[in-house]
């Protein structure tokens, strides 16, 4: 007989599932989006609002440029279409955090429509289409802790009323759960690359929901979908979503209906809880927002913001694979953040061997950032100390050892390379009666391994190099010891 588990993967491989993402992410203006309040996060509760954020009667928002030019650089950077013309619209529901009884949002006509990113998991590629993203104003925030009375009350922060967040609606073409977190990382990394967001999802820049839905396999009508909502990694919205499949799975399998509506994911327990039904669009009842003209970006203001797009990830990962010969697994983490790309670019283009610099950064120094908690901007040894490390390895004049040794006291001391190595200038043993000296005495002191080397064991030569390095406290040309040695050893 089937055990439990298995039945439960036999449905679940019946089925499949449909996903589609929606994501707010928050700009990085200086005001909010209709007024001129500070955007920043971390004041003072209700320290930064006025008449228009706090929606009193009478007060009337003025659309901030600059959140419509970063949502505008945000769009290009998806490969959407901007729209010309769009308008704001009313979104209108009753929430303690949302004073005016309505969000200005868009409606039918977003900003930009018809984008699409490439996404890759298990080695295959495909296109995710993005519907739309439109700009619209954050509301508040309902603080139910912190508090003497947060037992009986619940307090209203408006700080964040009215800063400014685009939305990004994917198509439900994504079709498991590890799609989605790839789709997620691709989107934060192209939005961190324009600059728009510092996508900090701890402090709620960058917010994700979840539609997903199963069919039977081959069918073309969609399932009933649920909304899982507020999910803060991108890890728990992929096991949130796993969790969510294998319940619709269970509930239809057993003969039950899904139910349109929104639930929460408790990560402690892994599960999704009802939380209420699903609202359709017409509930919100939508009207165009008569207080703020159409929005107009017309061809010659696309093109001003234009110019400001970066080179994007993707693009920036094969350039840097076929400029300086590194590999594409060299390109994926040296062009994780736009920063360190360009660190990395700077000291490639300086030294003599762009592949060694990859190497560099990658085992030596990202290794010894992480250890101090330190971001590469903090990093004591400079992407000009970095090459020139990398090119003294290069040339001989020091060794990998050695290498090791000056970036710990650059890190240390919070030096620079070059300031550090000027100090301690490391002689390397390239004298080869010296280093034979060395060899010779290994060589009569461990018999055994030489035998094992003459009989055709020839991996035994690291060891050998090991003691050399030992014996010459790893001053040692690496290069000389292992011609020198290969050399006595045969002989
Ligand atoms: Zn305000």
């Amino acid at each position: 007989m089937a055990t439990t588990s298995e039945t439960a993967v036999a449905a679940r491989a019946k089925y499949e599932p449909v996903i589609g993402l929606e994501v707010h992410v928050q700009l990085l203006t200086a005001t909010k989006i209709f007024c001129s309040c500070s955007a920043r996060f971390g004041a003072p509760p209700n320290a930064n609002v006025c008449p228009v954020c706090l929606g009193l009667p009478g007060a009337l928002p003025v659309l901030n440029r600059k959140a419509v030019e970063f949502a505008v650089l945000a769009a290009m950077a998806l490969n959407c279409r901007v729209n010309e013309t769009s308008i704001f619209a009313r979104k209108n529901y009753f929430y303690p955090d949302l004073p005016k009884g309505y969000q200005i949002s868009q409606y039918d006509k977003p900003l930009a429509e018809f984008g699409a990113i490439d996404i890759t998991t298990g080695g295959n590629s495909k296109k995710v289409g993005i519907t739309r993203l439109h700009l619209e104003e954050d509301a508040g925030k309902s603080l139910h802790e912190g508090f003497p009375d947060s037992a009986e009350k619940t307090a209203i922060d408006l700080n964040r009323s009215g800063v400014p967040l685009i939305e990004i609606v994917s198509e439900p073409e994504i079709a498991s759960p590890d799609e989605a977190y790839e789709y997620l990382t691709r989107v934060k990394e192209i939005i961190l690359y324009t600059g728009v967001s510092d996508c900090n999802m701890e402090e709620g820049s960058l917010r994700c929901d979840a539609n997903v839905s199963v069919r039977p396999r081959r069918q073309t009508q969609f399932g009933t979908k649920t909304e899982i909502k507020n999910v803060n990694s991108f890890r728990f919205i992929r096991d949130a979503l796993e969790y969510e499949i294998g319940r619709q799975v269970g509930v239809l399998e057993s003969g039950g209906k899904i139910t349109q509506e929104t639930r929460l994911y408790n990560s402690a327990e892994g599960k999704t809880y009802s939380m209420r039904s699903k609202e359709e669009a017409h509930d919100y009842r939508y009207f165009s927002e008569p207080d703020l003209l159409p929005l107009v970006v017309d061809g010659k203001w696309q093109a001003e913001i234009r110019r400001n797009l970066p080179e994007l990830p993707e693009a920036r990962r094969k350039r840097m694979v076929a400029d300086y010969g590194i590999t594409e697994y060299d390109a994926e983490v040296l062009a994780a953040s736009r920063t360190l790309a360009d660190e990395f670019e700077l000291a490639a283009k300086a030294a003599k061997n762009p592949k060694r610099v990859a190497n560099l950064v990658q085992s030596e120094l990202m290794g010894r950032l992480k250890a101090r908690g330190l971001e590469i901007e903090h990093s004591p040894i400079s992407m000009k100390g970095l090459a020139l490390s990398a090119d003294l390895v290069e040339g001989g004049t020091i060794s990998g050892k050695m290498l090791k040794d000056l970036y710990d006291l650059c890190f240390e001391r919070n030096q620079d390379f070059p300031a550090v190595y000027e100090k301690e200038k490391p002689q390397q043993l390239t004298d080869t009666t010296s280093i034979e000296k060395i060899i010779a005495e290994i060589i009569a002191a461990n018999p055994k391994q030489v035998e094992q080397y003459r009989a055709g064991k020839k991996a035994v030569i690291g060891f050998f190099v090991g003691q050399v390095m030992k014996v010459s406290k790893g001053q040692a040309n690496p290069q000389m010891v292992n011609e020198l040695l290969a050399k006595l050893l045969e002989s």
